[in-house]
């Protein structure tokens, strides 16, 4: 039995907007799974996010309810937006946040991608 609390998707969060070409994205890749481009509120000298192309809140419903063929596409595309960026060889942080405690705001799952410094210690 399914104890999900994900709530519903909302289809005019301002990333499904990005997706449909409504509002601007300053784009680094895309392919048929994922959408990825520069955060407009950078945290690092490389602040990235990549976004499925599904209608997921977040994680947990991607995780849950998408198929083997998409999560797999999503991760590929984190992976080759990686390594177009160039920053593979000194490294970088993927990180997500999830729901209210997470922290999450636009309520369409995203990975962060952060990189170009020496990043500090994970804050819980
Ligand atoms: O993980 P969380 O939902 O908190 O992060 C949302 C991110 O989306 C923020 O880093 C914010 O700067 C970014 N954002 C964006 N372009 C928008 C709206 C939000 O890059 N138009």
């Amino acid at each position: 039995m399914s104890t999900t609390t994900t709530p519903a998707y909302d289809d005019n969060n301002v990333f499904a907007r990005i997706l449909r070409g409504e509002i601007p994205c300053r784009r680094v890749y895309e392919d048929e799974f994922a959408l990825a481009f520069h955060d407009i509120n950078p945290q690092a000298p490389v602040h990235v996010l990549v976004i499925p192309k599904g209608r997921w809140v977040s994680f947990a419903d991607f995780s849950a309810g998408a198929s083997a063929q998409e999560i797999a596409g999503f991760w590929r595309a984190v992976g080759e937006v990686t390594r177009r960026l160039g920053i593979a060889a000194r490294g970088y942080r993927l990180l997500s946040n999830v729901g209210a405690d997470g922290g999450q705001e636009v309520p369409h799952f995203h990975v962060h991608l952060f990189a170009g410094r020496r990043l500090g210690r994970m804050v819980a």
